[in-house]
């Protein structure tokens, strides 16, 4: 007689809802389409997901690293988990299941319908020295309160971009963070369907040790949303909020995010740093950062490329250019300035290629870029001309920047 045959166990890919800020990174990333939300949660599709794991580095709160052993004709499914507020517990599976789990699908571009993963064009691992990194110690069930200590505009009044740098104190309660790391933002008020808002991340602006060094307060840098991205116009609820919050205010507040995008911590490691406007906030917190080590020996070099629209419209322009040029090597990139041509950060690599190539050759050097989604590509093109000038390969190039943590990105 033939033995019954194994049930099928698979290990399926979900999204913890009490966790998830709602930020569309995913779905945005997933190479299959298998990943789709509706007013309450994002979701991933069992009969589509692959195991790919693309989704899982940029996933800013770590929400989408979840996973649960069930038995494959039992998967919970998209309506299943469109309904969830937190995720079922472990499942006791049959005593007659496969010896090995196997991913929804296999991540093999050769089985029909089902895409290769793509190479992320940045790391999913942090830089070898980076400190550890304290998430999501405060959630959207637990978050804390924090004090605005400060919020000025860093803008000239007289242009459309109403940037303020924004100060949050936490007085007793712990919130431990490192540069590179974001936090949420809880908007009072609800949402077109009642429910209280989900948060909306901001990048930190200020270093480990404070705005102010040795105060338990941090800093963000908050455009204010008049326009969506077709030009129509918008009301950001969250940009606005925090932007007309006056001192002694209070915000609720959840995080921190994020455990790659992070800065050496070794002696004389090297930062690159590509941003645009506002992406600029994690730039300031790993320059202070440096700025505050000055004197130990330990720095290494700092070559900042930074796009705006106008001078006016750069965030910090003022306290930017007063630190001194052998700490800092700065390139701004205007791009609707009276009387000048039009330039963007990728322009301004190019035309450094000798020193970005240095720079890049040494394995002490990191990369870091944040801001316009759209900056991506013509960053990587730049990187790529200047690395292939030089008669070198920037696919292996590529793929070691990648694997040892050196090249990191943050766009929307
Ligand atoms: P912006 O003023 O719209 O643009 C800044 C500069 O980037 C302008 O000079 C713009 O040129 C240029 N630019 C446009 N497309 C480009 C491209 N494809 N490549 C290179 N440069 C390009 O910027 P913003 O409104 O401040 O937006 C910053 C972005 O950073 C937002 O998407 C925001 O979500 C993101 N971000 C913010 C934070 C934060 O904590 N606040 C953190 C991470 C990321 P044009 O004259 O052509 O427009």
């Amino acid at each position: 007689m033939n033995a019954p045959l194994p049930v099928e166990v698979l290990k399926q890919h979900l999204i913890d809802p009490e966790i998830c800020i709602r930020c569309n990174t995913c779905e945005e990333t997933c190479p299959v389409d298998a990943i789709t939300h509706d007013s309450n949660n994002y979701v991933v599709d069992p009969e589509i997901c692959n195991g790919c794991m693309a989704c899982v580095p940029p996933c800013p709160t770590g929400s989408i690293d979840n996973w649960r052993l069930v038995v494959r004709a039992e998967a919970y499914s998209v309506q299943d988990q469109l309904g969830w507020e937190e995720l079922p517990g472990e499942k006791v599976l049959p005593a007659d299941t496969a010896a090995e789990p196997v991913l929804l699908a296999p991540a093999d571009a050769s089985v029909p319908g089902v895409a290769a993963a793509p190479v992320a064009s940045g790391a999913s691992v942090p830089p070898w020295s980076a400190a550890h990194p304290y998430v999501n110690l405060y959630t959207h069930k637990t978050p804390v309160t924090a004090t605005v200590v400060g919020n000025y505009r860093v803008t000239g009044a007289d242009t459309e971009s109403d940037i303020h740098h924004i100060v949050l104190d936490f007085g007793e309660q712990p919130f431990p963070v490192l540069e590179g790391q974001s936090i949420g933002i809880l908007p009072p008020g609800t949402d077109a369907q009642g429910r209280p808002h989900y948060a909306r991340q901001y990048s930190l602006a200020s270093p480990r040790d404070g705005e102010r060094a040795g105060y338990n307060n941090l800093s963000l840098t908050v455009k204010r949303v008049t326009q969506d991205h077709g030009g129509a116009a918008a009301h950001g609820v969250c940009s606005n909020y925090l932007c007309d919050l006056a001192r002694n205010d209070t915000v609720q507040v959840i995080g921190p995010f994020g455990h790659t995008f992070l800065m050496p911590n070794h002696p004389r490691a090297n930062l690159i740093m590509i941003c645009t406007g506002t992406g600029s906030a994690p730039m300031r917190a790993m320059t202070e950062r440096s700025r505050r080590l000055l004197g130990t020996g330990d720095i290494g070099k700092l070559m900042l490329f930074f796009g705006a629209r106008t001078e006016r419209e750069l965030p910090y322009f003022g306290p930017l250019m007063k630190l001194p040029r052998d700490f800092i090597d700065i390139n701004l990139a205007l791009s609707r300035e009276a009387g000048q041509p039009k330039r963007y950060v990728q322009d301004l690599i190019r035309e450094r290629a000798a020193d970005v190539r240095d720079l890049l050759a040494d394995r002490n050097t990191c990369i870091y870029v944040c801001g316009l989604k759209g900056m991506e590509v013509g960053v990587l093109d730049a990187l790529q001309d200047v690395v292939v000038q030089s008669g070198k390969d920037w696919s292996i190039l590529h793929e070691a920047l990648r694997r040892e943590g050196r090249l990191h990105f943050e766009t929307y």
